[in-house]
């Protein structure tokens, strides 16, 4: 008989979004009619930039006719795709050759497939609280995983000073700004783990999934703005969060051509793999990506990003009156801060559920060490936001 990846049987369930969703069921059908106000989506609720839909509808009327017709385009991205994403780079002063730009389906399959490139027996380094997908792709490919705990003192941002003594860990994942804390690592604590990558010839996969949410000019957006990242860094970016693609699907991953382990480039073995595993994306979507990088794309997703960043005020605004901890919320789409009254995650949730219908996510749920914290997203409407808001007020302002 076939023989299974052993390792599917050493995930752990998807606790988190599940158990949230059987105790907001559970509620609803106890209190049939009652509005809930979700403050723990990770997903965006406005459509698409204009730019956006005008580049999909010509795209489409293009593979209407023979003279404009796409069939396969190269695996690794059209090269009007790769120009758009690394020209955008290159206007933030990042050189980067076009061929350095990977076209993607979105950031959470590259974060599985990249892992391709080496070998089992490379260590995961995951700081946590953690975007889960990171820990689960891992154990499926076998690999040991190093979880690194990061907390309240450090402003969950961790540093190579936290490593363990001895620990060897290779692999480094890095997000930034972070889901679930909304932390953004300053110049200096990047170039801190750039450095110990290089020492130690390790490589950084930089989540770069929230980039445009960064509005300090003197925060990195790209670990490309480090001298040294170059031989040490992949950077995998995604439309989803910044320009609305979640149900859309495009991103863009960008491996420079010094990164090299072993006498081997990662460029090159990431073309290999691209060439082989994929047929690339398709051109619609590559030309909607790529309006995305026109002035006009950028001045219209940084309008909905602006909606966004509003309902953060909003929660911070609250937050800041009932003088709870926080971090996030300014250069990030999530806000996660400390339960109030040393209440456990999942007690808070079920306060704020039942007394005020408002809906988060129990920071426990992103590893051990968000236990007494809390992640609100911001990607909900300002009605419900502003209510929700309010009502939190009302509610921990008597406490
Ligand atoms: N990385 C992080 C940190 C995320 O929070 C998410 C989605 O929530 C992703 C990657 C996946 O994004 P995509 O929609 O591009 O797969």
């Amino acid at each position: 008989m076939i023989e299974l990846n052993p390792h599917y049987a050493e995930l752990k369930d998807s606790y988190l979004f599940y158990h949230i969703a059987q105790k907001t069921k559970a509620y609803c059908e106890a209190h049939p009619g009652t509005h809930l106000y979700r403050m723990g989506i990770g997903d965006v609720s406005l459509p698409l930039a204009p730019a956006v839909i005008e580049a999909l509808h010509a795209a489409v009327d293009d593979q209407a006719h023979p003279a404009t017709f796409h069939g396969y385009l190269p695996e690794c991205g059209a090269p009007f795709f790769r120009e758009a994403a690394a020209g955008h780079y290159r206007s933030r002063g990042i050189a980067l050759s076009d061929d350095e730009v990977f076209v993607s389906s979105g950031a959470s399959d590259e974060l599985g497939d990249i892992l391709d490139l080496f070998s089992p027996v490379s260590a995961a380094l995951i700081p946590e609280p953690a975007y889960p997908a990171y820990v689960d792709a891992n154990v499926m490919a076998g690999r040991r995983i190093v979880h690194l705990p990061s907390c309240e003192e450090n402003g969950f941002l961790p540093s190579p000073d936290d490593l363990p003594a001895g620990e060897d860990a290779d692999l480094f994942y890095l997000c930034s700004p972070n889901n679930p804390t909304g932390a953004v690592f300053s110049r200096d604590q990047l170039r801190a783990w750039v450095d110990c990558a290089n020492r130690r010839g390790a490589v950084i996969l930089f989540d770069a999934a929230y980039e445009a949410f960064i509005e300090d000019e003197d925060l990195p957006r790209s670990i490309f703005e480090i001298d040294g990242a170059r031989t040490c860094a992949i950077e995998i970016c995604s439309f989803s969060k910044t320009a609305g693609f979640t149900g859309t699907r495009c991103g863009y991953t960008v491996i420079p051509k010094e990164l090299e382990r072993g006498g081997q480039s990662l460029h090159a073995m990431w073309v290999r793999n691209r060439t082989t595993k994929t047929n690339g994306v398709s051109y619609i979507l590559q030309k909607a990506g790529a309006a995305v990088f026109t002035d006009e794309g950028q001045r219209q997703i940084q309008d909905n990003i602006r909606v966004y960043k509003e309902n953060a005020k909003t929660l911070m605004r609250a937050l800041d009156s009932l003088g709870l901890w926080y971090t996030g919320g300014k250069n990030a789409p999530y806000i996660w801060l400390k339960c109030p009254g040393g209440m456990g995650s999942w007690e808070f949730f079920d306060l704020l559920l039942e007394k005020i219908q408002v809906v988060g996510t129990p920071g426990a749920g992103f590893g051990a060490c968000g236990e007494g914290y809390f992640r609100f997203s911001t990607f909900g409407s300002p009605e419900d936001t502003k209510e929700a808001a309010a009502r939190m007020e009302k509610l921990l302002g008597k406490a």
